[in-house]
């Protein structure tokens, strides 16, 4: 047993799909970094919301109306507290991190000019290197890359020397979601800053583990994915300063976003309604406010400490397992273990987990260019969340065992 203040065993029954079987055995859910689970208080709000007050906002007189408008500008309060963002009107809620990061790619190519340069760490999801290649393509400006070492850490001094007056905007994520490295963010944006170029820092796998203060941080902008912190898909954030959010041109047109239209000329609303074009998941954001009120009631930090002593435990147990590498021994790392056996392909020994119940993801995890870089074609991959258990650890780590022993 974990010692905690948390209460594992209780927290537990506040997710319903825990308790399923899966191939005739308990589902082991260790593919949190991908998605986490739903809490009961999170569903309630769901269902709630389609029982009593499902309805279009920001538009109607009616009261279903204004309840529904209600609860989701409430949902925008609880965020903009979570994160601490200075104003409500910072937060621009959209599908997710990838809309996020697009928003903010596509709304700079007014402002990037050819030889303009723009870093990106090497250890990026998929979506923050692609919008920022299509912006590349678009203006001419150039692409570089903050190398990384064999642990799976940022070479900072390398971004040091990357930095100059070229530089517009740095881009990187705060925990990389294949290796589970938490990256030197202050140190990032802090530098950036030195030479005038903006910084997003994409905070979708962070943000269920780390409680980010972004005025501290005086980050330019920051993304998360509710669905990565007990909320529902298709809804995130992007949060901005307010003077670089006034700046940037809007993204989708549609309604919403206007304050007036004829067809000579459209002016564009207030924010955060400029880059809230359409009708949102409004639903969807009523429950990522209710996911953050979950967690809080948790804790950050007691949340932090338990994940931490099951990663240290996992990572012991399974470097028992003969051939076993781990890819992702950064210092500063959380809740992600990336791993192969030699001799044998990760989606074998995925395939063979899942016939145990056992979750994990196996392959690139979006982040092909770090399985190029440990030249391997994938790895297996077992992400917590607070509600797994060192009992589920054990059973990772026999499932591993016998996959092995099937295998070779
Ligand atoms: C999950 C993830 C994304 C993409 O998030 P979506 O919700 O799919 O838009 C981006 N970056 C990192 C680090 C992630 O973990």
């Amino acid at each position: 047993m974990i010692k905690t203040s948390l209460d594992i065993a209780s927290i537990r029954k506040d997710f319903p799909v825990l308790n399923r079987k899966v191939n005739g055995k308990p589902l082991v859910y260790l593919d949190n970094a991908a998605t986490s689970q739903t809490p009961q208080q999170v569903i309630d709000v769901i269902v709630e919301y389609y029982h009593r007050y499902n309805a279009n906002i920001h538009r109607g007189v009616h009261t279903l109306s204004q309840e529904a408008t209600d609860a989701y500008e409430a949902a925008r309060g609880k965020i903009q507290k979570h994160f601490n963002i200075a104003k409500p009107y910072e937060v621009i809620l959209t599908s997710g991190t990838t809309h996020s990061i697009n928003l903010v790619a596509n709304g700079f190519s007014s402002f990037i000019k050819e030889g303009d340069e723009i870093l990106v760490s090497a250890m990026e999801h998929h979506s923050n290197i692609v919008p920022w290649q299509m912006l590349c393509e678009r203006t001419g400006g150039i692409l570089k890359v903050i190398p990384m070492n064999q642990n799976g850490e940022l070479i900072m001094e390398e971004y040091h020397k990357l930095l100059s007056e070229k530089t517009k905007l740095v881009f990187c994520n705060h925990v990389s979601n294949a290796l589970g490295t938490i990256n030197p963010i202050e140190e990032i944006i802090d530098a950036a800053h030195n030479v005038g170029a903006a910084v997003l820092i994409d905070g979708a796998q962070a943000a269920a583990h780390i409680k980010p203060d972004l005025q501290a941080l005086d980050v330019d902008f920051y993304t998360v994915s509710a669905h990565k912190m007990c909320g529902p898909t298709g809804v995130g954030i992007l949060y901005g300063k307010e003077e670089l959010l006034k700046k940037l041109p809007p993204y989708q047109g549609g309604g919403e976003m206007i304050a007036e239209v004829t067809f000579e000329k459209t002016t564009y609303a207030d924010l955060p309604h400029k880059f809230e074009a359409g009708t949102p998941n409004i639903c969807g954001g009523i429950a990522f406010g209710a996911a953050l009120d979950y967690m809080n009631s948790l804790g950050f930090e007691n949340i932090a400490e338990y994940e931490d002593e099951l990663m240290s435990y996992a990572t012991r147990q399974l470097l028992t397992v003969e051939g076993l590498k781990i890819y992702g021994t950064a210092k500063n790392k959380t809740s992600v273990i990336s791993f192969n056996i030699e001799g044998t392909h990760p989606y074998d020994i995925g395939s063979i987990l899942d016939k145990l119940g056992i979750a994990v993801r196996t392959g690139h995890h979006c982040a092909q260019p770090i399985m190029d870089f440990y030249q391997i074609p994938g790895t297996v991959r077992a992400s917590f969340s607070f509600y797994n258990t060192k009992k589920e650890v054990d059973v990772l780590v026999e499932g591993v065992k016998r996959a092995r022993n099937m295998l070779l």
